[in-house]
Parts: C-alpha cells; structure tokens; sequence
C-alpha cells in the first residue's frame, strides 16, 4: 500500500520526521509531498523544504519527496494514490483535519485519510513553534534534524544581513 503524506513542512521538524519513520516501516512507499502554496510566504523555498527532507530521510528507501500545487485531490489523482496520511497532534489539530479530510472525501469519494498519533514528546511541536524559537536565536536542536538546524542559523543570519 501507499501513502500521500501531504503538509508544509516549513521546515520539516523530529514531529514529522517521526510519523514518516513510523509510516515508512508500514506501507509500501510512503510519498512526502510539499506543498506549493503560491499565496503563503514560507520561510524556505519549496526546493529547501525539499531539499531538507531529502536529507533527513535519505536512509529510508521506501519514502520519496514530492511537491505539488493547487488541491490536493489532483495531486491524489495524478499520482494514483488515495489514501493520505496525517499527524493528530491535540485536540486541536482535530477540527481542521476532520474538515479537511471531510472536504476531499467529498470532491472525490475514492480518497481515504488515516491519521497517526504524534508521540507524546512531539504534541506542542510544530513549524512554527520551531521558526519562534529559532528566529530569536534558541536552540532547536532537539526538535528538528541535524540539517535543519543548520539551515535555521543560516537563514535568520542572512536575514539579520
Ligand atoms: P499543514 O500546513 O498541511 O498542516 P504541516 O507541515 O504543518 O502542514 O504538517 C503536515 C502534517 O504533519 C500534518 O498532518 C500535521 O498534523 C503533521 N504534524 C505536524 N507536526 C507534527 C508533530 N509534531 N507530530 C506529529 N504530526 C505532526
């Protein structure tokens, strides 16, 4: 079987990481696929955020990185896969997801999406969390991959240039 784990991933965090590492050693393939939200400003371009998950997943050879633009129903069906992956973080992840996955179902009633529970450690994690702290110089190591580590102090120091 495979999967579509679509998101941001503005810059890929352990949260993430870690439903990828799981997911990777349940399905056949798992597909990462970024997206390309021409309306939203990310702090890395769509080939860093490609690029650093890349990185950070290179020792799985069942998970492949993609990006996509526009709905996520099209890039389902060109892609021929159906069934989409999502991380539920609290509660709060809940209402957005239950909508998101309700508003596919219903422009295209092939799609299924499964939901994997963050580990515990990873519930307050997210992106943004990460760009917060790192924009004021703290340390995220902890929180997000080697790489992307690196990128984050590179990034905030060009900008302070
Ligand atoms: P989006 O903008 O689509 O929510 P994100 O990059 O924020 O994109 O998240 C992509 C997916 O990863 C979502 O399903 C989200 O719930 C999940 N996710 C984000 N952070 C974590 C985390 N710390 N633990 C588990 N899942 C997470």
């Amino acid at each position: 079987m495979r999967v579509i784990y679509p998101g941001s991933f503005d810059p890929v965090t352990n949260g993430h990481l870690d439903i990828i590492n799981r997911s990777s050693s349940m399905f056949d393939e798992v597909v990462v696929a970024v997206l390309d939200n021409r309306s939203k400003t990310p702090l890395f371009s769509i080939e860093e955020r490609v690029e650093l998950i890349e990185n950070a997943t290179s020792h799985l050879n069942n998970v492949k990185i993609d990006r996509f633009e526009g709905l996520l129903v099209d890039y389902i069906e060109t892609m021929g896969i159906y069934t989409v992956l999502r991380g539920l973080r609290a509660v709060s992840d809940y209402e957005s997801e239950i909508r998101n996955a309700l508003a596919n179902k219903n422009l295209n009633n092939k799609v299924e999406t499964i939901f994997m529970v963050s580990k515990a450690e990873y519930t307050f994690l997210s992106s943004s969390v990460v760009k917060e702290i790192a924009s004021f110089g703290g340390n995220v190591k902890n929180i997000v991959p080697p790489n992307v580590n690196l990128a984050l102090s590179k990034k905030y120091k060009q900008m302070e240039e």
